[in-house]
């Protein structure tokens, strides 16, 4: 074993068992994943996986000798027969959720989502409003209060000017980033813009990464160039990812500014929608707590609770657990 030559590398896309990863000085080699590791690995290799590599004792192949711990993951719980779980992608950093100031118009229940979801798997949310060129930005930077209330960082940007896109950019660097939002708020002309050569098509690509070939494996990483590194994610979209699974009373610790009250309420189960002597609600009544976001943490607890209503019907149905 002596002649072996092994290194570390990332995990940037792969289809059913050829994988690709990229090594330290910035190659793309096509991987595979051992028997040995695939039995021994509790977890299934996902895109974002920092591996280490050996070169097959003939040289020119690289198969994948052990998959490093992982320091946070992105995973898809499913919603229908199986409640399986399944990583989009691992070691993940943040999740930027793109809106427009306008056209189209800002969609606040599924930015209060996406932060949700990003919360509930651990990631750094960072929030950003595009096309700030289109309206009043003071207008535009109190609408949003709400949010830095939350404790979230809130970029203005606009690729027609420029503004703010060093920030954006900085907040990057060296990161994982996953990128979400509707389509047509400028997700693709802000990381084209930031990173000049990615020639990234955001919508299109996680169209192809939905219906194509690479369904089985959910997702893929783009290096971003430059030189402090970072990638962007490309996963089927947040949007499937919801927040199926999520323990209920799980959910208002997914809303940062609801954090300091939760422990006030009356009852320790209070689910912050209707009981007396809740402090959640009574800090929306004083205007501590955003009214808007406590409407959509309502909505969000509603579909939870149906979503475990259904997991209940199905677990006596079968007589199976998850
Ligand atoms: P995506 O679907 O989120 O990736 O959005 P695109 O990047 O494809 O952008 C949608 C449209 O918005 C395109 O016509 C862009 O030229 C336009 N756009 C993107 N960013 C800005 C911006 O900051 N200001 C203005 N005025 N238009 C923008
Ligand atoms: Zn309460």
């Amino acid at each position: 074993m002596t002649d072996q030559v092994s290194l570390h590398a990332v995990v940037l896309h792969g289809t059913g068992g050829v994988w690709h990863a990229r090594t330290g000085d910035g190659r793309v080699v096509p991987v595979s994943l051992s028997g040995r590791v695939k039995n021994a690995s509790s977890f299934k290799l996902a895109v974002g996986d920092n591996v280490a590599l050996e070169e097959d004792t003939r040289g020119g192949s690289w198969r994948i000798s052990e998959i490093l711990p992982r320091r946070s993951q992105l995973t898809r719980r499913e919603p229908g027969a199986g409640f399986g779980e399944r990583v989009l992608a691992a070691n993940v950093d943040q999740v930027v959720v793109v809106m427009a100031a306008i056209k189209p118009e800002p969609h606040l229940r599924m930015l209060d989502r996406f932060l949700a979801i990003a919360e509930a798997n651990e990631l750094l949310p960072r929030v950003v409003i595009n096309k700030i060129d289109l309206v009043d930005e003071e207008g535009t930077f109190h609408r949003f209060a709400d949010y830095r209330h939350a404790g979230y960082t809130v970029h203005l940007t606009s690729v027609k000017t420029g503004r703010g896109m060093n920030e954006l950019r900085q907040a990057m660097d060296g990161f994982v980033s996953v990128y979400t939002g509707p389509s047509g708020v400028g997700k693709s002309s802000l990381l084209n813009a930031m990173y000049p050569g990615l020639n990234l098509r955001v919508g299109e690509i996680s169209e192809s990464v939905q219906k194509g070939r690479h369904t089985t494996v959910g997702g893929l990483l783009h290096p971003l160039p430059g030189a402090a590194g970072g990638y962007v994610v490309d996963t089927p979209g947040l949007r499937e990812v919801g927040l199926w699974g999520l323990p209920p009373a799980d959910l208002p610790a997914c809303f940062p500014e609801f954090r300091a009250y939760l422990r006030e309420c009356r009852f320790a189960d209070c689910t912050h929608i209707a009981e007396p002597g809740c402090a959640v609600r009574a800090a929306v009544e004083s205007g501590q707590v955003s009214r808007a976001r406590h409407e959509s943490y309502a909505k969000l607890r509603g579909e939870l609770g149906e979503a475990e209503e259904a997991l209940a019907s199905y677990t006596r149905r079968d007589g199976r657990r998850r």
